[in-house]
């Protein structure tokens, strides 16, 4: 997720700014004044409660806004992120914010604050107030919202200061010029983000030659536990002896071994984008591994999608694999090929039973050419990451 704060007095441009923000990032806009102005006009217990406070140029308690906010949020789940203007306007606000963002597992990432003068402030509300027909844009009503605004809102900067997430613009720009301040400052966190994506789908499905390419198209480290493994046994270190043993007694490789070369291959990607996983988590236990260890590097899974193949079509490319130099052991018979489908059907369809829970699951139709899924993947990777461009 990516979720920001814009800051700054009435009329520093937050509104103008917020609407080429939500669409270039495709984030969910949360204006507290355009909703308490929406239950206004449809004369709500709430609307009518804040309307003698807006009308005065003051602001309405924080229980309300925990309120609007709240619900707001809980209505519109699965978005990419948030764009919050006007919010958080007191220090009360503030930790209300940070509570939520706890609550949805996510965090603030930057609160921006475009710097404006008062006397400019007051200019531009004036202006506007001649076609907003807004209750609040008239001299007296503006200096006593900048009035709240000084007193109430600005002691906010010094607690997102402290948390390190805070950056100011300047205000009296061009408008275009304050959105490529803007642009600039987003794209810098948004290229600190990890996208980490899971790849699931039954063995034939495609997971494999799919996800090496969406792995070279997006810049991200293809991370096959399988493939990990084998290159183990072939480097012949002590972890491949033991692997290959406890292959050839025909065993699963204890979760212990899986957690260290994963932990090692995060370790010495610090300069991908993220990861794909191709054939992990494969059990619920695993899928709690990879949360924890992913949260232990700062970062949690973004994306899954779940390749969707008939069954037939299954067995039919598991049994043209078996003829090809790219077989598995695992393909050299109906018995085994069957015996592998249950068992993915068995362990992992209940992790991403799981998965669908917490996270968006995209399901990708994965019967046609190679060419078509990988379109249909990176649609769904560029849905949720338009904001990673
Ligand atoms: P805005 O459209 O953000 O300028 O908000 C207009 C008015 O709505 C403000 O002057 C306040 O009376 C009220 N308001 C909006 N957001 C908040 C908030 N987060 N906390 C308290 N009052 C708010």
């Amino acid at each position: 997720m990516l979720n920001i704060a814009l800051f700054g007095p009435p009329g520093a441009g937050k509104g103008t700014q917020s609407e080429f923000l939500i669409k270039k990032y495709n984030l969910f806009y949360i204006s507290t004044g355009d909703i308490l102005r929406k239950e206004l006009a449809e004369e709500t217990k709430l609307g009518l409660e804040a309307k003698s406070i807006i009308a005065q140029g003051g602001l309405v308690s924080d229980e309300i806004i925990v309120q609007i906010i709240e619900k707001t949020i809980k209505s519109n789940p699965n978005v990419n992120g948030f764009l919050f203007d006007g919010f958080p306007r007191t220090l009360v606000q503030a930790y209300i914010l940070e509570g939520l963002m706890i609550k949805l597992n996510t965090k603030l990432d930057l609160l921006i604050s475009i710097e404006v003068p008062q006397e400019e402030s007051v200019k531009r509300l004036l202006y506007r107030g001649k076609t907003s027909g807004r209750l609040d844009d008239n001299e007296t009503v503006i200096r006593n919202r900048l009035k709240e605004y000084d007193n109430k809102t600005l002691p906010v900067l010094n607690f997102f200061k402290e948390r390190g997430n805070y950056v100011a613009v300047k205000g009296l720009q061009e408008i275009n010029e304050v959105t490529q301040d803007l642009i600039t400052i987003i794209n810098e966190e948004v290229s600190k983000k990890h996208l980490n994506i899971v790849l699931f789908g039954f063995p034939g499905s495609g997971r494999g030659s799919l996800g090496k390419a969406i792995a070279e198209k997006y810049d991200l480290e293809f991370i096959s536990t399988g493939d990990m493994l084998d290159d183990e046994i072939h480097k012949n270190t002590p972890m491949g002896d033991r692997i290959k043993t406890i292959y050839e007694n025909g065993q699963l490789v204890p979760d212990e071994i899986v957690i260290q070369l994963l932990e090692d291959k995060i370790k010495h990607s610090k300069d991908a984008k993220g990861f794909i996983f191709k054939g992990y988590p494969r059990t619920l236990v695993q899928s709690y591994i990879l949360d924890g260890m992913l949260k232990k590097h700062n970062s949690h899974i973004n994306k899954i999608i779940e390749l969707k193949v008939d069954t037939l079509e299954l067995i039919r490319r598991l049994d043209q694999r078996s003829q090809t130099p790219q077989r598995m052991p695992y393909d050299s018979s109906t018995e085994k090929i069957v015996k592998r489908l249950q068992e993915h059907k068995d362990k992992t369809l209940p992790v991403i039973e799981k998965y669908k829970e917490v996270h968006d699951v995209a399901e990708v139709n994965g019967m046609d050419s190679f060419h078509e899924v990988m379109e249909r993947i990176s649609g769904e990777i560029e849905n949720s990451f338009k904001s990673l461009n």
